[in-house]
């Protein structure tokens, strides 16, 4: 096991108190939290070693139970609550939104939107604050490692509006060049948009040095939080950011969910993206006049399950600790890369110190194939470009293979990678 020690808060975490961990709690058996995990084992019965927790991490049968629960005996729409299910059903959609407030520091849960993904929360802002905000001539900054997902909504405002997309640089251990974002800002950049950690590399940004920044020249500042949450403990307050994204499938939650977090005075001025029942404070033909947020961004019924199932997903990592997820994933990581550094023909990608994600190529080997032979070995791995073809182009490959850890993760999975990859070398001779 690496050092960091997490335990099953079926276990013995502190599920009734949300938002509890402690660093003192008993160590930590990898097989009894990876029994929380249903998907954890292949259709025959035997262990399978999921390396793909950045793409989606496996749900604990908590959020299955909690899923299960709401489409089942608790199921009834929300916010139109004459009879008492749908009643209960709007208590538990809106306490859903609280609890997401309260574990990423919100002032408020009206700060908090519910939308389909990261994806979506990304694409809100871009349609409604962006085309309000961002004109001919202002310029919106990316990084060289960000997601597809935070720089195709910023190329349509672009091509929309007219303005600059300026490409931050990386720093020669793969991580955003915050002394190059300086010398990127100007008077007309207007947003700057970065991942808090790289979902190919496991960069961690200083991302309230990047707030910083921005604000220095009047720009906004949104962090793609895919990665970081649940791993890392976030306080909007302390970020000092505009807009946060996240996906609600990376937090151990369902797929269907995610949360834009923006700053109060932001969302209040934002004009509505998406039309529809909900969203509205009063319709007639001859004018229309809209909610205040949240609900002005929440078009049509929304995700009531999997909201639900969301909160139960964040009870359960926030009672293992976000401080102690990264430590016990990180660990993971490294101890990974000095295995792979210690084998030939392997070359790693991004920085010493990282979250749990390794990207690594094996010479003579399309990734593709070898995630195909691991997978003979119940070995899950990404091959790919993982969205982010441009990091993919600055680090001259076209895929790499990527290996990423969740609290889950143990070293019987490094150890089966390993194995797969020395079978795979032999193969490829
Ligand atoms: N940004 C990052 C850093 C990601 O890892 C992902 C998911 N791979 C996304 C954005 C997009 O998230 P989603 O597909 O859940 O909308």
């Amino acid at each position: 096991m690496s050092d960091s020690s997490l335990i099953s808060p079926r276990e013995g975490g502190d599920l009734d108190r949300p938002g509890a961990s402690s660093p003192e709690a008993p160590a930590f058996a990898g097989d009894r939290l990876r029994g929380d995990f249903p998907g954890l084992v292949t259709a025959d019965g035997k262990p399978w070693h999921y390396l793909d927790t950045a793409a989606s991490a496996q749900k604990p049968q908590a959020v299955i139970d909690a899923m299960s629960r709401a489409l089942g005996k608790d199921y009834a729409t929300v916010h139109r609550g004459v009879y008492s299910r749908s009643a209960q059903m709007t208590l538990g959609y809106e306490a859903a939104r609280r609890r997401v407030a309260e574990f990423i520091g919100a002032k408020s849960e009206t700060e908090i939107v519910f939308v389909r993904g990261a994806t979506e929360a990304i694409n809100l802002v871009a349609a409604s604050w962006g085309m309000a905000n961002i004109g001919e001539g202002d310029r919106i900054v990316l990084s060289t490692l960000e997601h597809h997902s935070n720089i195709v909504p910023w190329q349509m405002v672009a091509e929309r509006t007219g303005a600059q997309i300026d490409v931050c640089p990386l720093t020669e251990d793969h991580r955003i060049d915050l002394g190059a974002l300086e010398a990127l800002l100007t008077p007309r950049t207007r947003l700057v948009c970065l991942a808090h950690v790289s979902n190919v590399l496991g960069s961690v940004l200083d991302a309230r040095e990047a707030s910083d920044l921005a604000h220095s020249v009047g720009a906004k500042i949104l962090f793609d939080g895919c990665q970081a949450a649940p791993r890392m403990a976030l306080d909007m307050a302390a970020l000092d950011c505009d807009f946060y994204a996240l996906s609600g499938h990376k937090i151990y939650g369902p797929t269907g969910i995610g949360v834009l977090w923006a700053r109060e005075d932001i969302l209040d001025a934002m004009p509505p993206w998406q039309g529809g029942g909900a969203m509205i404070d009063r319709v007639t033909f001859e004018k229309t006049t809209y909610a205040p947020p949240p609900q002005r961004f929440e078009a049509g019924t929304p995700m009531i399950t999997e909201a639900i199932a969301l909160h139960a997903a964040i009870d359960y990592v926030d009672a293992l600790g976000p401080d102690r997820l990264f430590a016990h994933e990180s660990a993971l990581a490294k101890q990974l890369r000095d295995e792979l550094r210690s084998m030939n023909s392997v070359t790693l990608f991004g920085p010493e110190e990282s979250a749990g994600i390794v990207s690594f190529a094996l010479q003579g080997v399309h990734p593709h194939d070898l995630g195909t032979i691991l997978d003979e070995e119940n070995v899950a791995i990404r091959a790919g470009h993982h969205c982010a073809q441009p990091l993919m182009d600055h680090l001259g490959v076209s895929a790499t293979a990527r290996a990423s850890f969740g609290l889950y993760s143990d070293e019987s999975d490094i150890a089966a990678l390993l194995r797969g990859i020395e079978r795979t070398q032999r193969i490829f001779g």
